[in-house]
């Protein structure tokens, strides 16, 4: 038999196609070597009190620099406040791709210490779990960065773009410390095409891995004040103008007020792919708030605001009255009452045109509408669906959590939001944990919080394993 010629190009195919398998193969660090190393690290983070305030995390950031230092992989300091620095650290590759940024931040909320089992600094291992502020928020992904660029680095694997890390302080809360700080003064050190952080995560219930969620967008905080003003007086003479009065009527209003429903790419794709894993009674109605139907379209938002009201805040810019101030003598009328509404804009809200809706809401001019002092986050770009880095993020869930990914809007922020406002697609990612432990008391800001061994060492794996794939030279 005559062997069949291969063309030139079909030969040149083949060489190519055997070197991504043999990088592939050399990319691919032993895991089971590896626990100790990553558990080590995990535990020396978690070790330093970060708690905010008052943070203190220069110490973080000073560790961090001596095991970069120590790894041959050049890295900085960056501080607005020498108690609050910020590391930031790059591996170099060949230009060919913009930068990738991991990031994850250094100090975590207070502690009740009294709560724990196990002293919240201590990084206590029991029973296949890690006991420590922090094993959820956010030193997983510190721990799965900061491994993630000693492997690149050991490996040698060859870059197509420069991996950048970075722990920056004060994300609870104080992030003219950190990000702002990072994206305001050195911008340059941290600009990135994508950014991977938290905000993500896989949910397992009774052991397994039901879906994994991929932040690509959150909603923007802004607090807005009703203030209403009225004639002071006796208060054994009531008066029409009474300020308590003209406010309860207003929160009354914007309480009962749901602000009408709108989807993006991601809360869409999130309702389609929630719907289709999930029971059939709660199913229908997944699909039915995505239908054209209004009617059908209102009993779903009806029911969702009911019973599941994390998703009904999905669906619009959110409405919360949260304080109520007026008033300090039974039998004095006051002349001013005060309400603070957290207010939740989807990412495509126009504030000053809400600001007016609101004041529609109301519809009573003795009640002053406008917006609070309250910390806010500046609106940025959603990270695609069908860039690269969200087929890498779902292929990987795929092969390593062998389950869906969900991408998600979340409600509260993060500090994406600054890195959005600068363009940067941003995917917020984190650790697979079991639904039960929450009723348990263990999650993020919970009075404990923990994290499963066997679960660091697959999130860090899937963390080193997503970047490879998007920065690797090919
Ligand atoms: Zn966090």
């Amino acid at each position: 038999m005559i062997p069949r010629r291969r063309s030139p190009k079909r030969l040149a195919l083949l060489s190519a196609a055997f070197a991504v398998a043999t990088l592939t193969a050399q990319t691919q660090p032993d895991w089971k070597a590896l626990e100790p190393e990553i558990m080590q690290q995990f535990q020396a983070v978690l070790r330093f009190d970060t708690r905010n305030p008052p943070g203190n995390e220069h110490i973080v950031a000073e560790y961090l620099k001596a095991v970069f230092d120590q790894a041959g992989i050049p890295a900085q300091i960056y501080a607005l406040d020498a108690n609050r620095s910020n590391v930031v650290a790059r591996l170099k590759g060949n230009g060919k791709k913009r930068p990738l940024l991991i990031m994850g931040h250094s100090d975590v909320v207070t502690v009740d210490e009294a709560k724990w089992k196990f002293p919240p600094f201590s990084a206590t291992r029991d029973e296949g779990w890690v006991y420590a502020r922090g094993t959820m928020d956010d030193k997983d992904n510190l721990t799965g960065g900061l491994m993630t660029m000693l492997l690149l680095k050991r490996m040698n694997v060859p870059l197509d773009r420069d991996v950048i890390f970075l722990a920056e302080a004060g994300e609870e809360g104080n992030s003219n410390f950190g990000i702002q700080y990072m994206v305001k003064e050195h911008f340059p050190e941290i600009e990135a095409e994508y950014c991977l952080a938290e905000g993500g995560g896989v949910t397992r219930i009774g052991g397994e891995a039901k879906f994994a969620q991929v932040e690509t967008l959150e909603k923007i905080p802004r607090g807005i004040e009703l203030v209403a003003h009225g004639i002071s007086g006796h208060g054994s003479i009531p008066l029409k103008s009474n300020a308590i009065v003209h406010l309860s009527g207003a929160v009354a209003k914007v309480g009962q007020w749901r602000p009408e429903v709108r989807f993006n790419e991601t809360t869409g794709t999130y309702f389609r792919r929630l719907a289709a894993i999930s029971p059939p009674d709660v199913a229908k109605y997944y699909r039915d708030v995505l239908s054209t139907d209004p009617k059908l379209r209102a009993a779903a938002d009806d029911w969702l605001f009911e019973n599941e009201p994390l998703h009904s805040s999905m669906l619009r810019t959110s409405v919360s009255p949260n304080i109520f101030t007026g008033g300090y003598r039974s039998n004095v009328i006051p002349s001013e009452a005060k309400a603070t509404l957290d207010v939740r804009m989807l990412p495509d809200e126009d504030p000053a045109k809400f600001l007016e809706l609101v004041k529609r809401v109301v519809d009573d001019p003795a009640v002053e509408v406008r917006f609070g002092a309250q910390n806010t986050r500046p609106s940025g770009v959603e990270a695609r669906l069908d860039s690269e880095a969200f087929k890498i993020l779902e292929a990987a869930t795929t092969r390593i959590y062998k389950t869906v990914t969900l991408p998600t809007m979340i409600t509260g922020a993060t500090d994406m939001a600054q890195l959005r406002a600068k363009g940067v697609q941003c995917f917020g990612i984190g650790p697979a944990t079991d639904m039960e432990d929450v009723a348990k008391g263990f999650a993020m800001h919970s009075d404990q919080e923990r994290l499963l061994e066997s679960e660091l060492y697959r999130f860090v794996r899937y963390n080193y394993e997503v970047v490879v794939d998007l920065a690797r030279a090919r």
